[in-house]
């Protein structure tokens, strides 16, 4: 048995299992360190958890993921209260006494569909999450990339027609990226109204499309994937796949000459297959790493 945990800015999914079919889940709001950590070691200390030999986390960040690091498996400048700086996988470790691996939350969904669902057998594939922010994992060559830090795709600058849409947006840092222009408090914000009451014909679909391809046309230029997936709670309005093909078509104007982005371009856009356990179950396969890295 292995354990995961998909340690997002809202809620903590934990897990216990081996894979898709084989995985039992409970969820504990983020809220600080003191009362969340104590739920999460009681989730796995009793009952099916007692099982678990290695755990993986998917975190949100910003992290440290360079082993041998002394912060390796910090979340490092988090704005959220009390979260900043603080070892959530030694935190986990200690508490548990089995080894335990660290990654972002985008790059743990994207193994999760490179194992089981939309990327599986793919050596290439993007996986970005539009929900309360925007992050992103990408897998090149079959391995995913960290670089200096991690890639942090949802503070992509893009172009930002003020006569179009004056909403400054609200990225505490960049103001209007992708993040802060296409998340989903910034839908919220601009519209005065949460994404999911927003009725299908609203305005903000078609803006929040064009957005969210900027994005992807600038990552499909950049790393090249196979596929994009795209998750996360804005991307549960399935009316945006359509539109957001449409506008990556029109901008990428042809230049990439591969089936994959033209006639079959409703396959190389595409929602999780694994659903919202994306995250979760990549987990699972940092679990069973960490335990061949301590067999090694
Ligand atoms: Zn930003």
């Amino acid at each position: 048995m292995f354990g995961a945990i998909e340690a997002g800015g809202t809620k903590f999914v934990c897990g216990v299992g081996t894979g898709p079919n084989d995985l039992i889940t409970a969820v504990f709001p983020t809220t600080t360190p003191e009362d969340t950590i104590p739920k999460v070691v009681e989730f796995f200390s009793g009952g099916h958890g007692s099982r678990v030999r290695s755990v993986g986390i998917g975190s949100f960040g910003p992290v440290d993921l360079h082993i041998g690091s002394p912060m390796y498996g910090f979340i490092t400048s988090t704005p959220k209260p009390g979260w900043a700086n603080f070892g959530l996988r030694s935190s986990i470790e200690q508490a548990l006494g089995v080894p335990v691996a660290f990654d972002t939350d985008g790059n743990a969904a994207l193994l999760g569909e490179a194992r089981w669902g939309a990327a599986r057998g793919l050596t290439d594939a993007l996986y970005l999450t539009v929900g309360t922010g925007i992050g992103g994992g990408s897998l090149a060559d079959g391995h995913v990339l960290h670089g200096l830090v991690h890639p942090e795709m949802g503070h992509l600058r893009i172009p930002h027609d003020l006569g179009r849409d004056p909403f400054p947006g609200i990225c505490p840092y960049h103001g209007d990226c992708l993040e802060g222009l296409a998340c989903g408090p910034a839908i919220e914000a601009r519209w005065h109204c949460a994404g999911r009451d927003l009725p299908d014909s609203h305005p903000a679909w078609p803006l929040e499309a064009h957005y969210l391809a900027l994005g992807l046309v600038n990552l499909t230029l950049t790393v090249s994937p196979q596929r994009i997936i795209l998750g996360g709670g804005v991307m549960h309005a399935s009316h945006l796949f359509p539109f957001i093909r449409r506008e990556f078509a029109d901008l990428l104007k042809g230049y990439i000459r591969h089936n994959r982005v033209t006639v079959e371009l409703d396959s190389f856009i595409v929602p999780p297959e694994l659903g919202s356990r994306s995250g979760v179950l990549g987990a699972i396969v940092l679990a069973e790493r960490a335990l061949e890295s301590r067999a090694a």
